[in-house]
């Protein structure tokens, strides 16, 4: 299975997708934790888009498709990927679908993490990330409403896009996932 999942920051995507990849044996592809990967290890990538990084803004476009394409060829990713966090604007995800049209694939499914901004900043604020400030986490917040509220509608016209309440504890927000995995694909992930 060929997944997205999309939510604004806070929503428990990383949680979330690492159980999701797990039960369905598929590798769980966060560019949020690529690219901080690439910051840490003081790579070419890393330096171009530290502080970025840092101010909560996005990384160029074709920075971030580069690092999924590479990844996507990855012998891992032919049974199917988990992506958190990617495509986050609209040109990402006419840049993922061109990926995949030419390997002709397309994804199965993008689900939607709805969660109340207030319920966001307090889990974010616990969370103590670096980039878990309240300045950066405003920013990133404002970049979600942006741009990526607008990717909505481009899965919406593919009819591939579910929401999803992310408004409770790990476990009922999983179950709503489980639900709507099974109901839209009979994909079984008890
Ligand atoms: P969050 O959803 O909490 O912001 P992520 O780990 O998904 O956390 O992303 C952290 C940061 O990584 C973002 O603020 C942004 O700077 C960068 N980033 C991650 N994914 C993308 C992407 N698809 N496009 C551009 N920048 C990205």
């Amino acid at each position: 299975m060929r997944l997205v999942l999309v939510g604004p920051p806070g929503a428990g995507k990383g949680t979330q997708s690492e159980w999701i990849a797990d039960r369905l044996s598929i590798p769980h592809l966060s560019t949020g934790e690529m690219l901080r990967i690439a910051v840490s290890e003081g790579t070419e990538l890393g330096k171009l888009v530290g502080e970025r990084l840092a101010r909560g803004e996005l990384v160029p476009d074709p920075l971030v498709v580069d690092l999924v394409d590479e990844r996507l060829k990855q012998p891992d990713c032919v049974g199917g990927f988990l992506l958190d966090g990617f495509p986050r604007t609209v040109e990402q995800a006419k840049m993922l679908h061109a990926i995949l049209e030419k390997r002709k694939l397309k994804l199965d499914l993008v689900l939607q993490i709805i969660v109340d901004a207030k319920v966001l900043t307090e889990r974010l604020l616990h969370r103590g990330r670096v980039d878990d400030t309240v300045e950066t986490i405003e920013n990133r917040f404002w970049v979600y409403q942006t741009e990526t509220m607008t990717l909505l509608e481009f899965y919406r016209e593919q009819q591939i896009l579910r929401t999803i309440d992310g408004d409770g504890t790990r476990d009922e927000i999983a179950n709503r996932i489980r639900s709507t995995i099974s109901n839209f694909s009979s994909t079984n992930i008890n």
